[in-house]
């Protein structure tokens, strides 16, 4: 399968970042396969409580916190990067940055890298990273690289 440049851009953020992958993405495969996975434990949660003597495995009183999270993970509401504000870095510089270059990802930019992302050392490290990347293998291929891939 061929993936269009447009559909890439809504799953990479000009960052370079993999929304697509990011618990917080509305279409992505962590809200998905949470809400998959809480439709397939139904109410689970009174098992939950016979499993703990009926099986002798205490593990199963941590049910409700698990609940609780998957619940969170399956509500996933992000529209990614292109659409609104990133949620996980409040102070990201890139985006406001985009609409002024006019480029698609970092690496278009002949600024990059720069000094402008608002990025620690740490997402500066992987920014440059994957920037480098995407200009080595063009954009279409880089997504097929990590399409598949955990961003964490
Ligand atoms: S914009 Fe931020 S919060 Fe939203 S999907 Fe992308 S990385 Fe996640
Ligand atoms: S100046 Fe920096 S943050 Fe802005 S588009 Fe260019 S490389 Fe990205």
């Amino acid at each position: 399968m061929t993936y269009d440049y447009e559909y890439i851009k809504q799953r990479l953020a000009p960052c370079g970042l993999h929304c697509g992958k990011c618990f917080a993405f509305a279409q992505g495969d962590i809200s998905k396969l949470s809400g998959e996975l809480k439709g397939s434990l139904g109410n689970f949660d009174a098992y939950a409580e016979r499993f703990v003597d009926m099986l002798g495995e205490p593990i199963f009183l941590k049910y409700p916190a698990f609940k609780a999270f998957l619940a969170h993970l399956s509500a996933g509401s992000c529209g990614g990067c292109r659409k609104e504000k990133c949620k996980l870095f409040k102070n990201c510089g890139v985006r406001p940055c985009i609409e002024k270059t006019g480029v698609d990802f970092c690496f278009q930019c002949h600024e990059f890298p720069c000094n402008k992302t608002g990025f620690d050392e740490h997402l500066h490290r992987r920014h440059v990273a994957i920037n480098n990347r995407m200009k080595e293998v063009g954009v279409a291929s880089y997504y097929e690289e990590v399409k598949d891939l955990s961003r964490y």
